[in-house]
Formats: structure tokens, C-alpha cells, sequence
């Protein structure tokens, strides 16, 4: 494990069992990339700055034994190094691709990570069928713009629930005012941060504050089309 991890870890009072799993799923996905797309940064150093520590930066928002869904977890960032440090959490990643899902399904036995299941759905459907108003929180990172995020992610928060976005900048907030109060959400707060390489990064709390009206969410293309907000 490098020296930056280790201090990010120490600054956190994480003790060395966590270290070892997160250590331990870095090690699973190098060797899964070698056969399956899951990231493009093979560097280790690198790769503990920008997946494992960027993923546990919104740590100090989520609650202990409240449930989280992971939209669009790919690889398993943020959702498996948080399982990881949040055993209390019942973490739920979710990704339309069934490859990604088998892999985080397997890495979780693998890492004898008792609160997180990996599911196989579009966001869209989950939030209409079997997971509609089913967690308190829900994070999402590297998936899609915000105007698009929040109409995924909304009907599956229960309300009061809040959304953990990871961003590079908190400019696509631009003229989202009265579309978010349109899905019945509000923007809860912008949590700024600097990765031990210099990188900034926010992450973006949506609170969800009334239940998601019936016409949300629409199919893909129609959200594609015509998001809830235009920010440029
Ligand atoms: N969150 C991971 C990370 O930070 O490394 C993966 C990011 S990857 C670039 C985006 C993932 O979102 C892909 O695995 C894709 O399959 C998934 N995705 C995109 N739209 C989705 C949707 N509507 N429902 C479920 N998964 C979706």
C-alpha cells in the first residue's frame, strides 16, 4: 500500500484490516482489467488517489446503518471501498452492464463483504419496479450529467434521502433551481475537497424532500433528449 493511503487511512482512524481489503479489491481489479474494461489507470499510486481515496471522501455524509444504492457502480467505485469502511451501511451497486455486476458480485465474496449486493438494472427501471424508494442514500460517480442523474437516481431515494454526487465542479448546478423543486428535490450542500495529488473535486448533496412525482423517470432517450435542466 503507498504512503498516501496509509496517511489518508491513519487521518481517518481506519485501522489495518480495511487497509488490507481495500488493498486487496485494488488488487481484483488490476487483474480482472487484464481481461474486462473497468478502468484505465493501471498505476497503483495513481490508482489509490483517484478510485480508493476519491471513493471514500464522502464517508463523513452517510449515515451508519442506513442503506445506500450505488447507480452505475462499473467497476465498483465508490460503493465497494465504501462497504469496505461502512460495514453498518447495506450498500447496493447497481449497473446496466451484467459483466461489471458478476465482477463486484464476486469481489465482495471475495472480500467477505456481508453488506453489499450488486444488482443488474438500468437505473430508469430499478426506480420504477423492485427499488423505487428503497434507500437513504445514493451515490453515483463518472455516470452521467447532474440533470440526467437526478431524474435516475430521485425515485429511488426515500424521501428525506439524499444523493451523493461526485463531480470534478459544481458547474452543471447551473440554472438547476427550479427543476430540481419540479422533482421535488433541493440541493442539500457542495462538499468541496483536494485529492492528495493536487486534483479538485466536490461532491454535490441532492435532498430528495417530497415523493418523486409519477411522470419521473422517463425512459432514457426522452431524459437524454430533454434533461431537466440545460447548465450551459
Ligand atoms: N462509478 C464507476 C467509477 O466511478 O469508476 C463507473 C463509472 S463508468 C464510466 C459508468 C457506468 O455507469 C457504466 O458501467 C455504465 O454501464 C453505467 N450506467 C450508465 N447509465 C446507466 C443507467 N441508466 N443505469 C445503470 N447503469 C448505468
Amino acid at each position: 500500500m503507498g504512503t498516501l493511503l496509509e496517511s489518508f487511512l491513519k487521518g481517518k482512524n481506519l485501522n489495518e484490516n480495511i487497509a488490507e481489503k481495500l488493498d486487496l479489491f485494488m488488487k481484483l481489479v488490476l487483474e480482472k482489467n487484464k481481461v474486462m474494461n473497468l478502468t484505465a489507470i493501471t498505476d497503483e499510486e495513481e490508482f489509490e488517489i483517484k478510485h480508493t481515496i476519491d471513493s471514500l471522501c464522502a464517508l463523513e455524509l452517510i449515515e451508519q446503518n442506513s442503506s445506500l444504492a450505488d447507480i452505475g457502480a462499473g467497476g465498483g467505485f465508490p460503493s465497494v471501498p465504501l462497504a469496505i469502511v461502512l460495514p453498518s451501511v447495506k450498500i447496493t451497486a447497481l449497473d446496466s452492464t451484467a459483466k461489471k455486476i458478476n465482477f463486484i458480485d464476486e469481489a465482495a465474496k471475495n472480500l467477505n463483504l456481508k453488506n453489499l449486493t450488486a444488482v443488474t438494472a438500468r437505473a430508469e427501471d430499478a426506480g420504477r419496479g423492485a427499488l423505487k424508494e428503497k434507500f437513504d442514500f445514493a451515490t453515483a460517480r463518472a455516470v452521467a450529467a447532474l440533470p440526467i442523474l437526478v431524474e435516475l437516481i430521485a425515485p429511488m431515494l426515500k424521501t428525506g434521502g439524499k444523493m451523493l454526487l461526485y463531480k470534478s465542479s459544481d458547474k452543471e448546478l447551473k440554472n438547476s433551481e427550479q427543476a430540481l423543486k419540479k422533482i421535488n428535490c433541493a440541493l442539500s450542500e457542495i462538499k468541496n475537497y483536494t485529492l492528495p495529488n493536487g486534483d479538485e473535486r466536490v461532491i454535490i448533496v441532492i435532498e430528495k424532500i417530497a415523493a418523486t412525482p409519477t411522470a419521473y423517470p422517463r425512459q432514457y432517450n426522452a431524459i437524454k433528449k430533454s434533461p431537466l435542466w440545460q447548465f450551459e
